[in-house]
């Protein structure tokens, strides 16, 4: 995997973020910027937070706050009671510049030592660098993104996040490891329910879905390639319903 070319270097003052996410307490977010450059990605905003991208576009930098696990450790040295974290909310914890700064490594390891519940979402492969790490928390939960079965679909959407035999290779490596990952399929982008199905099944039953938010955002580019009814109440609506019954009451 090549290395993120546009890597800035920042510094933090603050690791653990309040959240109302459901089922978690906090979220970090090692990186400012994602370099996966998904076209419908929520977090554009966060553009507005950097001193030195305000103006770039999403996908093409990223800040690094390399001072994040020192904050973290000094923050949980403080707290009474332990939580739960989310990584990430408005980045992927293994994007590419995640391979030279391991930010989300060190910050997982501090989790690790006192004792904290770490959840993880991610659309790359690299999360299974960290399986030393990850078979050794107490309480962890891995899932990975994976929102099409397509991958010309993913190659036009998430231009830079990795393929999606990638991700379902590393679905396969995480369960071999005994983590019992999950599956987000979200957004829901152009996809055939069976084909997917038949993708994720031997390796997890446990999905959830979402549809797709930000639509106007991407409504161009999907009339560009006649897409326009992925784009629709209607595609979401029988798109959910379906998966729900290929992967109904399966957890494996
Ligand atoms: S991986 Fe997530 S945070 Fe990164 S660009 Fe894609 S949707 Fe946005």
């Amino acid at each position: 995997m090549e290395l993120f070319p546009n890597i800035t270097v920042i510094t933090t003052r603050t690791a653990l973020v309040r959240s109302k996410i459901p089922g978690v307490d906090y979220v970090i977010n090692p990186y400012l910027g994602c370099g996966h450059g998904c076209r419908y990605c929520y977090a554009v905003f966060m553009r507005k937070y950097s001193r030195n991208h305000a103006r770039s576009a999403w996908g093409e930098f990223v800040e690094a706050k390399v001072n994040i696990a020192e904050v973290l450790q000094a923050e949980l040295s403080r707290k009474k009671r332990r939580g739960r974290v989310l990584l990430s909310s408005v980045c992927d914890p293994y994007q590419p510049a995640e391979l030279k700064c391991r930010l989300t490594r060190s910050c997982i390891t501090i989790l690790g030592e006192y004792g904290w519940g770490v959840d993880l979402l991610t659309r790359s492969p690299l999360v299974c660098r960290d399986l030393d790490l990850l078979t050794a928390l107490p309480d962890v939960s891995v899932g990975l993104s994976i929102p099409t079965d397509d991958d010309r679909v993913r190659q036009t959407l998430e231009p830079q996040a990795p393929p999606i035999g990638a991700r379902v290779a590393a679905l396969q490596r995480l369960r071999q490891a005994g983590l019992k990952p999950w599956v987000f399929i979200a957004p829901m982008l152009p996809l055939n329910p069976e084909r997917l199905y038949e993708l994720l099944a031997p390796h997890t039953g446990r999905v959830m879905v979402d549809p797709l938010n930000y639509r106007g955002q991407v409504r161009a580019l999907f009339r560009s390639r006649g897409w326009d009814y992925y784009l629709t109440d209607a595609y979401a609506a029988a798109t959910r319903a379906r998966l729900e019954e290929l992967f109904g009451g399966r957890d494996i």
